[in-house]
């Protein structure tokens, strides 16, 4: 990455118009993922001054600025309890703690990564992102929207809610991305089922969890029937570090251990 430039802002509006000014202006959050890409920026635009590193807990929902660590998300105290800590037990397993102190929330699902193990719990939540122009969208409109317009993310709302939660990345090294991950929630009487790193980008099981949600008790049958549907209806594939079959069975046995999980 190269950097022509650096303004550091004093306010979300202002960081607008500079990304809005040059299309080579960017926002540079904690720069992890940036710095690896050879990508020149005219103008990298710095949030970090503005007050948008702050987890703010409410009655009914946790408030994240996006500029907040991956390591100040994961150590919430109220975040380790919501969905089982699913989303605390996965921020746990990226790189080490020096670069989830560098990592943020906002540069983590602006990213889109197919690799991610932030969406992954994410989407299995109640998720809004406020954006400053275009307000708030839930996070699962965001993965599939195909608009380029640029943007400030502000803050990632994340509901509350009584629900059972599980998280779970197949790793070959500690360090390592994941080959494949795997996260169940059940919220009320619905359970949701994603997986990522397939290696393309998280997708929910959809007709596994039609086939879940329709069963009139969750039995062991109903188990192993509603993984060999995901199994069999999300796309897989072969990369180096994983082929599509070990990916497909890794996250069939991670479904089956998922679902005992958030029935029990
Ligand atoms: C060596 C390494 C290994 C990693 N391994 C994993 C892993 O195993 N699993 C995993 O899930 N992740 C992994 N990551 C990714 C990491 O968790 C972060 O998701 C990534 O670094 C992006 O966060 P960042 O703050 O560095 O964003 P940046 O790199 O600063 O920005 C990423 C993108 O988001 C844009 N952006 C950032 N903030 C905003 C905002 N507020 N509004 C609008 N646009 C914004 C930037 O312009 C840029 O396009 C790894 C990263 C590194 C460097």
């Amino acid at each position: 990455m190269k950097i022509n430039s650096y303004h550091s802002v004093k306010s979300i509006e202002e960081a607008y118009k500079l990304l809005n000014d040059n299309k080579q202006n960017a926002i540079v959050a904690g720069g992890a993922w940036m710095r690896l890409s050879s990508k020149e920026i005219e103008t990298a635009i710095d949030l970090s001054e503005i007050g948008l590193d702050q987890i703010v807990e409410t009655e009914d929902a946790f408030e994240i600025g996006s500029m907040t660590t991956l390591r100040q998300v994961e150590k919430h105290e109220g975040l380790k309890k919501h969905y089982d800590g699913a989303l605390s037990n996965a921020l746990s397993h990226i790189m080490g703690v020096p670069i989830r102190n560098v990592a943020t929330i906002g540069g983590s699902i602006i990213g889109k990564y197919s690799f991610s193990d932030v969406l992954t719990p994410l989407v299995i939540m109640d998720v809004e992102l406020e954006f400053y122009k275009k307000g708030r969208l839930s996070l699962e409109d965001f993965l599939v929207s195909k608009d380029r317009s640029k943007d400030v993310l502000v803050k990632v709302i994340i509901k509350k809610e009584e629900a059972r939660g599980y998280f779970k990345k197949m790793q070959k090294t500690g360090l390592d991305f994941a080959v494949v991950n795997v996260a169940v929630s059940k919220q009320a009487d619905t359970i949701k089922i994603a997986v990522g790193a397939r290696p393309s980008l998280v997708k929910f099981a959809v007709e596994a969890m039609a086939f879940v949600n329709g069963a009139k008790e969750i039995t062991e049958e109903v188990i192993l029937e509603t993984a060999e549907i995901a199994g069999k209806e999300l796309k897989f594939g072969t990369n180096s570090k994983a082929s599509e079959s070990y990916r497909r069975n890794i996250a069939m046995a991670y479904i089956k251990r998922g679902l005992r999980e958030v029935t029990v």
